[in-house]
């Protein structure tokens, strides 16, 4: 058996295309991390449907049940 350093999971940033790796403050929210920093998250202006400051209503229908 080769000894090996503990392997962290890694990502790539949806800000700016950068794999990173795991870190402890993320311990909890692993699954939801999508950027490397607080820097990209921000930098994430054209998120479709999203707008940061307003609070809009988009026209999505939800499910329509006939019957
Ligand atoms: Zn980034």
């Amino acid at each position: 058996m080769a000894h090996r350093k503990p392997h962290l999971p890694t990502k790539t940033c949806e800000g700016c295309g950068r794999p990173f790796s795991w870190r402890r403050k993320w311990a909890l929210v692993w699954s939801e991390v999508k950027w490397c920093s607080d820097r990209c998250r921000r930098s994430k202006a054209r998120a479709p449907g999203t707008t940061a400051g307003g609070r809009h209503s988009p026209s999505a229908p939800a499910a329509v049940v006939r019957g």
